[in-house]
């Protein structure tokens, strides 16, 4: 039951094949016994979910038809949800119940969506580890030795364990798609703007773009179409129609093209990897695609440009919890000050501090024009990059991670090694493209992603050649654990 998609349980759900009472039972089962091990999850709401699969179950037997009316799901413990924990995987929010909706809680409630729970997650969505979180590493379920990836590495590997059949994420630099292939799973991350921000909890404003993880493109495309749209409480939502991201799945792939950008086949990455993405690439030939190489000459730029940007914004972002709102306080202080100072250092843990700490530095006045607003012109060229290489091919394509899952405590001692993490992911952040990982294949066991870019509202495109592959290959289906 378990290993069935999205898609297989929405439709099993209306031919009445079990109800939603059922499925979301065997999950709930599932993360009970599974999860002490994995830790893929922060806080399980149990009786909310089995509360709102008993109204699911009266309205599939009224014939209401919301497209995921019963389905099970996890939310990414980034999304504000009402009456429910939402800790952005910190000390400093590890009570805090939020008093309202995010916008995509409330789309997937409206869809008819049921919330088995938070998963866990980097602090405050920094890392590509999910060590940072203060409620301790989640264990990827391919090999408990190893990462998950990060910073939505609960959603991944929740799915990739078929905990739930899918799981809201976030992306600032690369946190939906380096897990989902760490985890061998499919994770899409929308244009800016697609997804409305309001109610997830800010990272990097500018970058941060929430999207669905789940087995295969199909499901993405049945979560994409409850998630997006024009919300006017996010001034940089963007004011589009939603398509139906279903309807071009079967799309037939010939004559598509492909741009191979040469920078991401260069050196620095692991040849064993490279020649998986290349029989990956192959595939899309025999589909019927014409593949080219591109040059995206600013890309490495990408990674020091980030970590200007990304560490700038949550510098201001962060600001606001200082004990006085919500969220930790400290105790007994003696002053003002006191309270703030004590309050942030013993609530932050190390990474976001330095975060903090660096984003402080490069606005500060002096250092402003040498760092952020450098910075800034630098991802105008990166930006420029993709524009070009999309003048000449429909979608780009690459690895998602230099490597696959590596050993818990392996980068952490080194926070530049961790940062090179996303080299292949954070320059389509810092242009605001979608992108998507699927899995391509495995090394010595672990799930590899293949990253598929595309051009701006184009997931529709992304999501058909990420099908069409799906319809060819088996990795999507393979499942570490039974
Ligand atoms: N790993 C990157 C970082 O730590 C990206 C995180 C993300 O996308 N949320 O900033």
């Amino acid at each position: 039951m378990h290993n069935k998609t999205l898609s297989e349980i929405s439709s099993g759900l209306k031919n009445g094949d079990f109800s939603s009472q059922e499925i979301t039972r065997h999950f709930l089962d599932r993360i009970n016994r599974l999860d002490p091990e994995l830790n893929s999850f922060i806080t399980v709401t149990e009786d909310q979910a089995l509360a709102q699969a008993i109204q699911a179950d009266k309205m599939i037997a009224a014939g209401e038809q919301q497209a995921l009316l019963g389905v099970p799901f996890a939310h990414k413990d980034i999304f504000c949800t009402e009456d429910i924990l939402t800790t952005s995987g910190s000390k400093m929010l590890a009570n805090f119940v939020s008093p309202y909706d995010s916008t995509v809680a409330a789309n997937l409630k409206l869809a008819g969506a049921v919330t088995l729970g938070k998963t866990n997650m980097d602090e405050f969505a920094m890392g590509s580890s999910n060590e940072t979180s203060y409620f301790g590493a989640v264990k990827n379920p391919w090999d408990t030795n190893r990462v998950p990836g990060g910073s939505s590495g609960g959603s991944a590997a929740a799915v990739a364990a078929r905990l739930t059949p899918a799981a809201t994420a976030t992306d600032t630099g690369g946190s939906i798609r380096q897990p989902a292939s760490l985890c061998g799973v499919t994770g899409l991350k929308p244009t800016y703007g697609r997804v409305s921000r309001w109610g997830m909890i800010a990272f990097a404003s500018s970058l941060d773009q929430a999207g669905p993880i789940t087995q295969t493109a199909e499901d993405a495309a049945l979560m994409l179409n409850a998630m997006a749209g024009f919300d006017p409480k996010d001034s940089t939502s963007v004011d589009q129609p939603v398509p139906d991201y279903r309807a071009n799945l079967n799309d037939s792939l010939d004559g598509l093209k492909i741009g191979l950008p040469k920078e991401f086949f260069a050196s620095g990455l692991d040849p064993k990897l490279e020649k998986t993405i290349q029989q990956a690439i192959s595939e899309y030939e025999r589909l019927g695609a014409i593949i080219k190489e591109v040059s995206l000459p600013n890309s490495a730029l990408s990674v020091p440009v980030y970590y200007v940007i990304a560490p700038a914004e949550c510098s201001t972002n962060l600001s606001r919890f200082d004990g006085v709102r919500y969220g930790y306080r400290c105790a007994d202080p003696v002053d003002l000050e006191d309270m703030y100072t004590r309050t942030r250092t013993e609530g932050f843990g190390d990474e976001v501090k330095r975060r903090i700490l660096i984003g402080t530095y490069v606005l500060s006045s002096g250092f402003y024009d040498a760092y952020y607003l450098k910075a800034q012109q630098a991802r105008r060229l990166i930006k420029q990059d993709f524009v070009n290489a999309f003048k000449e091919v429909d979608l780009l394509m690459g690895p998602t991670s230099p490597s696959p899952a590596f050993k818990l405590g392996e980068k952490t001692a080194d926070p530049l090694t961790m940062y090179l993490e996303d080299i292949y992911t954070i320059g389509t952040n810092l242009a605001g493209l979608p992108g998507i990982s699927i899995p391509a294949g495995q090394l010595d066991g672990l799930p590899v992603g293949l990253q598929i870019i595309g051009n701006y509202f184009d997931e529709s495109k992304l999501l058909n050649a990420a099908h069409q592959y799906q319809q060819v290959t088996d990795w999507h289906k393979t499942t570490p654990i039974d």
